[in-house]
């Protein structure tokens, strides 16, 4: 069996019979990883508690036949802040999950890898409230689906876009309604995060905007989740009907 070392974000983990665990791992160079870490459950574990979901862990590995088994995991971040603030916390969460639902085993992904480590540490760094908008708002990027934001999904109207219509995928001005009603300001911030000025988005939005930008980034991530299930389960029952053929 081959042994590998690779570093990883713990995106969570589950019961295996009586003393193991699965552990779903998001890794810098293989991607999505599912990992049987053996007796961690016994108290005296080597490793256990390093482990939890959201930790940044070193790992040394064997390749298994189904599932590779965990020899070694070194903290690399220990997060004592984010673990010990409940906001930051569920943040965090809402990260690993966003991840683990939005990739496939086996595919490495080390933009995504990279976006993700530093939002945990942003995280553990400041809570900041602006994390997870801007994460998605990226992430958005990255999958080439971001919404349009500086004109008007159905006139082209740069002019009034007062609001945003999530399966339109982007703005309205104020003479084509209905819409979710944006502030100008989460508007620009949106625009500035898609053309890569993230740093500024996190250092200087206001609160009230945080608050705004959270509420439309997890509309925005919902419909883009759904989306790829909708479009694997179509493109599933596709191959299965040419595999009957
Ligand atoms: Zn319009």
């Amino acid at each position: 069996m081959a042994l590998y070392r690779d570093e990883a974000v713990v995106l969570r983990t589950y019961k295996l019979a009586e003393a193991d665990r699965i552990v779903v791992l998001f890794s810098r160079g293989r991607g999505k990883i599912r990992a049987v870490a053996k007796g961690v459950r016994r108290t005296r574990s080597k490793f256990g508690s390093r482990l939890e979901p959201g930790s940044i862990v070193q790992l040394q590995l064997y390749e298994g036949r189904n599932l590779d088994i965990i020899t070694q995991a070194e903290r690399v971040v220990a997060f004592t802040n984010l673990r010990a603030n409940l906001d930051s916390y569920g943040r965090a969460a809402l990260l690993l999950e966003i991840v683990d639902s939005s990739v496939e085993e086996g595919e490495s992904n080390r933009a995504l890898y990279k976006m993700l480590t530093g939002a945990l540490r942003e995280l553990e760094r400041a809570g900041n409230p602006l994390v997870v908008p801007t994460f998605v708002a990226k992430f958005l990027v990255l999958e080439g689906v971001q919404p349009l934001v500086d004109a008007c999904v159905r006139c082209g109207s740069a002019n009034d876009l007062v609001a945003i219509q999530i399966h339109e995928g982007g703005v309205l001005c104020v003479n084509c309604p209905p819409g979710e009603p944006i502030s100008d300001e989460a508007r620009r911030a949106l625009a500035h995060v898609f053309e890569g000025r993230v740093r500024h988005v996190l250092d200087a939005t206001a609160d009230t905007v945080a608050q705004e930008l959270e509420t439309i980034a997890a509309k925005l991530i919902e419909q883009h989740i759904e989306r790829r299930l909708r479009s694997s389960a179509v493109l599933y029952e596709q191959l299965q009907e040419e595999t009957n053929r």
